[in-house]
């Protein structure tokens, strides 16, 4: 995974209507949850709780524009492109071969 640490997630893409909106609301509470690192800790067992940006990817509650590199929250379409997630995804490996 490329990193792109020191990007703030964004939200400007609006709601992918591939995601209910409880699921968007429970994103958010968590990437804004002052327990974030314990919350961690509970749910990655065999894994150490390490910076901001490295536990909101393994928690898969941001994702990284292929394209552009905006830090999208899950949930929402990327604020740099307006592309969801899955298109890019499947356009990158489309490109890459994969
Ligand atoms: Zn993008």
């Amino acid at each position: 995974m490329r990193r792109r640490a020191n990007r703030p997630w964004t939200l400007a893409g609006g709601a992918d209507l591939a995601y209910g909106d409880d699921d968007r609301r429970q994103t958010i509470r968590l990437l804004t949850d002052p327990r974030l690192a314990a919350n961690f800790l509970h749910t990655h067992r065999k894994l150490h709780p390490s910076d901001y940006d490295t536990m909101i990817r393994v928690m898969d509650l941001v994702w990284d524009c292929p394209e552009d590199g905006t830090v999208n929250v899950a949930g929402y379409l990327c604020g740099g492109c307006f592309a969801s997630r899955a298109w890019l995804e499947l356009a990158a490996r489309c490109r890459d071969g994969r």
